[in-house]
């Protein structure tokens, strides 16, 4: 067997996707089950449409290719605002697409015309966080002409939180985007959804603190972990054993707790910290900043810690371990969302679904 490698729990995934879709379904929510962070894995996204999501969201082109190429109907819903070079891409693989520029939908609306489709867009509005989206305060002017561009047809409106900015999504702002809708409908202009958020908003249709015309959200994190990282949460309702990453002990060695010598930078251009803590046993496993997110890297094992990687060692405090470990052991991990995120990504950890 070759490692390290991250092992899924499709049981722990299915029940999660089952849970949240009833959950949105309840609340009049669409549910948009976001696949990016697994790099678009096909089994994954068809996965989720069996069990109650209604769309796919990626942010790459490259994986809604690939999820249609190996057999994955959708639909497909691109969340990452189009490039201007990827529009022919789009308009041909692309369900729905998220946006936030005017150029980039008359561009698109030429494309979709010239194939005699029109395009469904969500207007993406920028309402504090920082990321895409038309600045809240200008938004109302600029979707409404959004939507009379020939080839475009305005599926809905949109925000983002808690990713850039670290904004929380709170009823406030979720009350501001459905005015904004409000203003926009009373201008005679039509559309489907008011696409509330991201995990990070999830909390609000648990809670019932949803405004109800918030009826789509996109979600990632949540489906996957069980977790919600902007609010520092795990959901008491979900699993959080989705993923174990697996990797082998290649050094055991007792050694100082403060390196010696004279201190620079690390291998990534750190200034590491150490405490003296006397000698300790330590363990380098086969996995590093290339692979996971060290810090994001939560030991299964009681007594063993996480101290500090370079590029492909991570090396661990096992002093407090109860048992005894040998060269060739498998430790096993559980993961946050950017451990997650560059385990999936990395070529060098395999992957088994
Ligand atoms: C990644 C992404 C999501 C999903 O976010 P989670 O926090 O993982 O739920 C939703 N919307 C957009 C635009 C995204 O890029």
């Amino acid at each position: 067997m070759a490692y390290p490698r991250l092992v899924s729990n499709m049981e722990s995934i299915k029940y999660n996707v089952r849970e949240i879709s009833k959950m949105c379904h309840e609340n009049g929510i669409e549910l948009v089950g976001v696949v990016k962070v697994a790099k678009g894995e096909p089994l994954l996204a068809k996965t989720y449409l069996e069990n109650g999501v209604d769309i796919i969201g990626d942010s790459r082109m490259q994986n809604i290719k690939r999820m249609r190429k190996d057999g994955v109907n959708g639909p497909f819903m691109l969340l990452r605002i189009p490039m201007m070079s990827e529009i022919e891409d789009v308009v041909e693989s692309v369900d729905i697409v998220l946006v936030s520029e005017l150029e980039t939908v008359k561009k698109i609306g030429e494309v979709a015309t010239s194939r005699g489709k029109r395009q469904k867009i969500i207007y993406m509005v920028d309402i504090g966080d920082l990321r895409e989206g038309v600045w809240f305060t200008k938004a109302v002017d600029e979707i409404v002409e959004s939507s009379k561009i020939k080839g475009i047809d305005l599926y809905g409106i949109g925000t983002n939180l808690g990713c850039y900015g670290g904004v929380i999504p709170d009823p406030d702002n979720m009350r501001l985007l459905a005015k904004i809708g409000d203003k926009i409908r009373s201008q005679g202009v039509n559309f489907k959804v008011i696409s509330g958020g991201n995990t990070a908003a999830l909390y609000m249709v648990k809670d019932k603190k949803i405004p109800p015309s918030i009826n789509e959200y996109r979600l990632g994190e949540s489906l996957i972990l069980g977790t919600d990282t902007t609010n520092n949460i795990s959901f008491e309702f979900l699993k959080q054993d989705t993923f174990t990453l697996e990797a082998e002990i290649i050094e055991l060695k007792t050694k100082p707790s403060v390196p010696y010598g004279r201190i620079g930078r690390d291998a990534m251009g750190r200034v590491p910290v150490f405490e003296d803590l006397g000698d300790r046993l330590k363990a380098i496993i086969a996995i590093g900043e290339q692979d996971i997110d060290p810090a994001g890297l939560i030991p299964l094992n009681k007594g063993i810690k996480v101290l500090h990687a370079s590029s492909d060692h991570t090396v661990l405090d096992v002093s407090d371990f109860d048992g005894n470990l040998k060269l060739g052991d498998i430790l096993k991990f559980r993961l946050t969302y950017s451990a997650l995120l560059r385990a999936m990504t990395s070529e060098y950890v395999e992957k088994v679904w």
